[in-house]
């Protein structure tokens, strides 16, 4: 079964604008971990907010589970997304902050306990449940970002350029936090990056995107070995 499927999508801001996503069509598998890649401005952040909802879509249809979602509000979808720019509660312990999205939810008490332990269990930071964020380090509080959006046990996840704001040996280091956090709980995951490397090494598939159009689709060894134009090539053939 599919998990998202884009029909013929586009996007354009403003009435009379042009579009920055054009004929946009992928079918992502239940499960996978899918990278979308292309430089600044190519139209990644978009599509992936017209997954959650966070933008109309200007023409085509998105399916998710073989549901029409293009009218249906963010919280009907079963999607947690992770920003590049997260931003913790600051006065609310690790605890509190990992726990807030399920309290509005009205989750019973000793079951958000339950799901929050897990969840820090799983990135390994259930010593600092107590502390505030700004006791933690970057990559400490990068993790407790991810354990907002675990907890909720989404469907999909949906994650932008997360790692950018990270030094680039914890970025490496979170890199294979990630994979390894795929592979464990097994969630259908779009990420998008605008960094060769970060697609290469992390993605199952890897969309590459210029000027809101999908230049290929394809394994890395794929896209690496076979580019579809010089677009690609020099794209994923150029160090970051
Ligand atoms: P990326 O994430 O690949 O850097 P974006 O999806 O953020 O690209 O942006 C794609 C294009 O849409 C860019 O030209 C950007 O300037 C434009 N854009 C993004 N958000 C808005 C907005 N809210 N209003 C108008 N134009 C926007
Ligand atoms: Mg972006």
């Amino acid at each position: 079964m599919s998990r998202i499927l884009f029909n013929h999508v586009y996007k354009h801001y403003g009435k009379d604008k042009l579009p920055v996503v054009k004929d946009f069509n992928l079918e992502i598998e239940d499960k996978e971990f899918v990278v979308f890649v292309g430089p600044s401005g190519c139209g990644k952040s978009t599509t992936l907010r017209m997954i959650a909802g966070l933008e109309d879509i200007s023409k085509g249809e998105i399916y998710i589970n073989n549901v029409l979602v293009n009218d249906l509000p963010p919280k009907d979808r079963d999607i947690a997304m992770v920003f590049q720019n997260y931003a913790l509660y600051p006065n609310m312990s690790v605890y509190e902050n990992i726990a807030f999205g399920l309290r509005l939810r009205k989750m019973p008490k000793h079951e958000i306990d339950i799901a929050v332990k897990r969840a820090a269990r799983v990135l390994e930071i259930e010593q600092y449940l107590e502390r505030k964020p700004k006791q933690l380090s970057g990559g400490q509080r990068q993790r407790v970002a991810l354990g907002r959006a675990i907890v909720r046990n989404p469907e999909v996840f949906l994650m932008d350029e997360p790692l950018s704001n990270l030094d680039a040996k914890l970025r490496v280091q979170m890199r294979a936090e990630l994979i390894r956090l795929h592979k464990q709980l097994e969630v259908t995951t779009i990420y998008v990056t605008h960094d060769q490397t970060e697609a290469m090494t992390m993605a199952n598939r890897i969309v590459v995107m210029k000027d809101g159009i999908i230049q290929q689709v394809d394994t890395p060894e794929e896209v690496y070995n076979n580019p579809s134009n010089t677009f690609v090539a020099s794209f994923i053939g150029s160090p970051p």
